[in-house]
C-alpha cells in the first residue's frame, strides 16, 4: 500500500480538460473501490484518508457539484444549474445529469492510480451504468465497501459537520474540532456548515438514501463485492478497519484456493 502525493483531483474537480498536479503512479492492482453508506456515515472522511494509505484517487459526485457551485452563473449548463438546485434542497440529482458527469469523466476512472468512487454510484440505474462501463474497459472493481452506522449517529455527524471553503478538509463541531474554532487547521481556510447538512435537507436525504441507494448492498452483494465494514469509532479507526478488511480481501479474492469457487462478475 504506497503513499502517495496530494493530487488535486483537477480533472475529475473541473472536467477532463484539466490536468491533475500530482498524477498517481500507476500500479499493476490499482485499487477499484467503491464507498457505499448513507450521508454522514463519513465516506468522504475516508476517501481522504484511504487515498494517503492507497494512492487511489478520491472521486466524489458531491465534490463535483460544489465546485461548480462556486462558479459563474453563465459559465454553468443548464442541466448542471438544475443539478445544483436539487443539491440544495438534499435531492438526488437526475441520473442522466449524474452519468453524463461521469462518464466525461472516464478517463479518471480508467487512471492506472486506481480510484475510490464516493457518493457515485446512487441509484441502481448508476450502478448498471458503472457496470457496464467498467465491462467494456476491462477494469474489474476490486471491492465496494459499505460502511455501517445507526442512524442516530448518522444524524449527530451530519448536523457537526463542518467542511474548509478551501481545502475541502472535514472537522465536526465536537466529535474532530478544529484547533481554532471556524478555522481550518491544515490551510488557515474558513470553515463552513453545507447547506444539505441542515435539519430540514438532512431528513430529505436520508429519505433518498433508504428509497434509491440502500438498494446497491444488494446489487453488490450478488456481485460477489461488497465488503461490510463498522463506521464506528475516530476516522483513523475506521480506516485502520477499512485497510485490514482490503487487505484480507485482497487476498481472499486473489487466492488460487478460490479457483473453484464461482468466477466473479468482471465488473
Ligand atoms: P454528497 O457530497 O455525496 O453527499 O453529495 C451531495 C449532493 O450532491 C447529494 O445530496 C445530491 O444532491 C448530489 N449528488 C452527489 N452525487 C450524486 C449521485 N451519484 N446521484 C445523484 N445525486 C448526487
Amino acid at each position: 500500500m504506497a503513499a502517495q502525493t496530494k493530487n488535486d483531483r483537477a480533472a475529475w474537480l473541473q472536467g477532463p480538460s484539466a490536468r491533475c498536479s500530482a498524477v498517481p503512479e500507476a500500479t499493476q492492482t490499482p485499487w477499484r473501490i467503491v464507498l457505499l453508506g448513507a450521508p454522514g456515515v463519513g465516506k468522504g472522511t475516508q476517501a481522504e484518508l484511504l487515498n494517503l494509505r492507497l494512492g487511489a484517487c478520491h472521486l466524489s459526485t458531491g465534490d463535483v457539484f460544489r465546485a461548480a457551485k462556486g462558479r459563474d452563473a453563465c459559465e454553468l449548463s443548464p442541466a448542471m444549474k438544475a443539478a445544483l438546485e436539487y443539491m440544495r434542497r438534499g435531492d438526488l440529482v437526475p441520473d442522466a445529469t449524474v452519468w453524463d458527469m461521469v462518464r466525461e469523466r472516464s478517463g479518471c476512472l480508467r487512471c492506472g492510480g486506481g480510484f475510490l468512487l464516493d457518493g457515485f454510484p446512487r441509484t441502481l440505474a448508476q450502478a448498471e451504468s458503472l457496470k457496464l462501463l467498467m465491462g467494456e474497459e476491462g477494469l474489474p472493481l476490486t471491492a465496494v465497501v459499505n460502511y455501517e452506522l445507526p442512524v442516530n449517529a448518522i444524524v449527530a455527524r451530519l448536523s457537526g459537520r463542518r467542511t474548509c471553503e478551501t481545502c475541502k478538509a472535514v472537522f465536526h463541531a465536537t466529535e474532530r474540532p478544529p484547533k481554532t474554532a471556524g478555522i481550518c487547521d491544515r490551510c488557515g481556510g474558513k470553515l463552513f456548515q453545507r447547506e444539505d447538512d441542515r435539519p430540514e435537507s438532512v431528513s430529505i436525504r436520508l429519505a433518498a438514501y433508504d428509497r434509491s441507494t440502500a438498494p446497491l448492498i444488494a446489487f453488490y452483494k450478488n456481485l460477489g463485492l461488497l465488503l461490510p465494514v463498522a463506521a464506528t469509532g475516530s476516522p483513523e479507526d475506521i480506516c485502520a478497519r477499512t485497510l485490514s478488511a482490503l487487505t484480507a480481501w485482497r487476498i481472499r479474492t486473489s487466492s488460487p484456493a478460490l479457483d473453484s469457487a464461482p468466477a466473479r462478475p468482471n465488473l
